[in-house]
């Protein structure tokens, strides 16, 4: 039955080990490079953006402070001309343009009645302002820094003031600088400078998580809501997190509080554009490997073939084992290594034995022991090739005369010496191609290729006549008797014109014996058969 299951061939194994060997580690390693470096660079990130947003809130609450400073030395310049419109129209002028802090300036009485304006095309002078951040500064008479609100101007504002008192400490009004939101402002000047062409860039919120400032002016207004940083400054922490923003983007984020305001800023950046260059540096990394990994590849390929190469033609040796044309291929392998050698010997010689007894015995299976002839599986097998080569041939058959006696006088011992030496006599009359063969206790067949009938006559004659003349020992003389016939000199079939010797040597044995019947001829004494011949 053949074997049908399936069975990896060694070239393709040592292709299989040798790649997972070298390229498992490999990956693990580029992969765990990769894990590493892009911790590292997120880590980096964060604490970068951190400090930004740290380094960021510090100057706004310095630019806060010194806002409040600039507005406190006004109050003390005007404190004493609040009758003063002209006085108070340079002065907001003054601090406008000079400091370049604010996008407007205004001065206010204690009911917050607009007393001047800078610049003019405010257009609010002469009239009261009621919002509610103006007036929790005149309340409160203190400095005040607002959170943003719509102004009666209808700019999105935050409004920075102080309180202006006269010298008996009369509470006057106040002087206030606007910083437009939505506009051009000294916050782009701060913040939007900062503003990175790698995607990162800064955002802040007031107390109430409401955008104050934003590179994207349309959102500045609007709240935040469900954002991780957003929400630790709401808390009152800084510090950093990787979040997803309210548009879906994933963000590293480093944020912080102005102390003076209770804003947050936030720095970040995407998460993406954080990992461009690594993603770059990794496949940079892959193709410049590339190359040495297809040559070794091609090495190993190569390798996997020289190796298995011998080991493959022995097995396929193996599998034909009693083929012929084996041994000369099993010779034909280069066997350059030890294992592959001893093997290739081992093969050679095994094969060498196999052939060797594999031939014995087919001698043997065809042999009669005692005297050496073809026997009846031999007969069978030449007449099948005569047949299927349509090759003519003759029949003689032989019996002993009176063999009984032989061994009733002389010995079962004597009588198979006899055969022997029948045998003898029998190969001796014969051609080459001639085929002699034993198929019974004392009778046997001789077949004689391209003979026809009268030429196998002579032979069946030539051999009675040496029988009956050569004395054998012990026994002295004997004779045989034979029959003669041809195919496909008579019409009939094979098996009739074996028939038809058998029958010609019982016609001999009638006549009697010693002497040769011929088909289709009379038979006649054995002297006179030989003239007849
Ligand atoms: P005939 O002339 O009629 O042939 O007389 P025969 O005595 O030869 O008679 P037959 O051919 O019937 O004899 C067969 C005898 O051959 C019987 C047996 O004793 C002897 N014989 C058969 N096989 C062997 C053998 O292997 N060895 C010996 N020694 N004798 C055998
Ligand atoms: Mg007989
Ligand atoms: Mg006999």
């Amino acid at each position: 039955m053949p074997n049908t299951s399936y069975k990896m061939d060694l070239r393709r194994l040592i292709l299989v080990l040798t790649i997972c060997s070298a390229l498992i580690p490999f990956a693990n390693t580029f992969y765990a490079g990769y894990l590493v470096q892009r911790q590292q660079l997120i880590d980096n990130t964060l604490e970068g953006h951190y400090a930004y947003a740290n380094k960021l809130a510090r100057s706004t609450d310095d630019f806060l402070q010194s806002a409040l400073q600039q507005l406190d030395y006004s109050a003390k310049l005007l404190g004493p001309h609040m009758g003063d419109e002209n006085y108070l129209s340079q002065e907001a002028t003054r601090l406008r343009l000079q400091t370049k802090s604010f996008n407007s300036v205004t001065v206010l009485d204690h009911t917050g009645y607009v007393l001047a304006t800078s610049p003019d095309t405010l257009q609010i002078k002469g009239k009261t302002l009621k919002s509610a951040n103006v007036l929790e500064a005149l309340e409160t008479k203190k400095p005040v820094i607002s959170s943003p609100y719509l102004a009666i101007t209808g700019n999105f504002i935050i409004f920075i003031s102080q309180p202006v008192f006269a010298a008996d400490g009369k509470f006057l009004g106040v002087v206030g600088g606007s910083i437009y939101l939505k506009q051009e402002s000294m916050l782009d000047t701060l913040l939007g400078s900062h503003f990175y062409h790698d995607g990162s860039y800064v955002y802040v919120v007031d107390k109430s998580k409401q955008i104050i400032y934003h590179p994207d002016g349309k959102r500045v207004g609007e709240r935040i809501q469900n954002n991780a940083a957003i929400e630790q400054l709401h808390e009152g922490e800084s510090g950093h997190v990787p979040l997803v923003n309210s548009r879906g983007v994933e963000m590293l984020a480093g944020y912080a509080i102005v102390p003076s305001t209770g804003w947050g800023i936030v720095a970040q950046r995407p998460r993406a554009a954080t990992l461009a260059p690594l993603n770059e540096l990794m496949r940079s990394v892959l193709y410049k490997t590339l190359p040495i990994a297809i040559i070794m590849l091609l090495v190993i390929w190569w390798s996997a073939r020289r190796i298995a190469s011998p080991l493959r033609q022995l097995a396929n040796g193996a599998h034909d084992m009693d083929k012929p044309e084996t041994a000369q291929n099993i010779q034909s392998v280069k066997s350059w290594y030890f294992e592959s050698h001893e093997l290739k010997k081992a093969m050679i010689k095994g094969i060498g034995l196999l052939h060797r007894n594999i031939t014995k015995l087919r001698e043997d299976v065809n042999t009669d022991p005692l005297t050496g002839l073809g026997n009846r599986r031999h007969l069978d097998a030449a007449i099948a090739e005569f047949q299927a080569q349509s090759i003519p041939f003759a029949v003689v058959a032989l019996d002993i005369d009176h063999f009984k006696r032989v061994n009733d006088g002389f010995g079962h011992d004597a009588g198979d010496e006899v055969l022997r030496l029948l045998a003898l006599q029998m190969r001796e009359v014969s051609r080459l191609d001639d085929v002699p063969c034993r198929v019974g206790g004392e009778e046997f067949l001789l077949l004689l290729p391209k003979a026809p009938l009268h030429s196998a006559a002579q032979v069946a004659e030539r051999l009675r006549a040496l029988v009956e003349s050569t004395p054998l020992p012990a026994v002295g003389h004997i004779t045989v008797s034979l029959g003669v016939s041809a195919w496909p000199d008579s019409d009939a079939d094979i098996k009739t014109v074996f028939q038809q010797a058998d029958a010609m040597l019982y016609t001999a044995k009638r006549g009697g014996r010693n002497r040769v019947a011929i088909y289709g001829h009379s038979v006649s004494p054995s002297t006179q058969s030989a003239a007849l011949i």
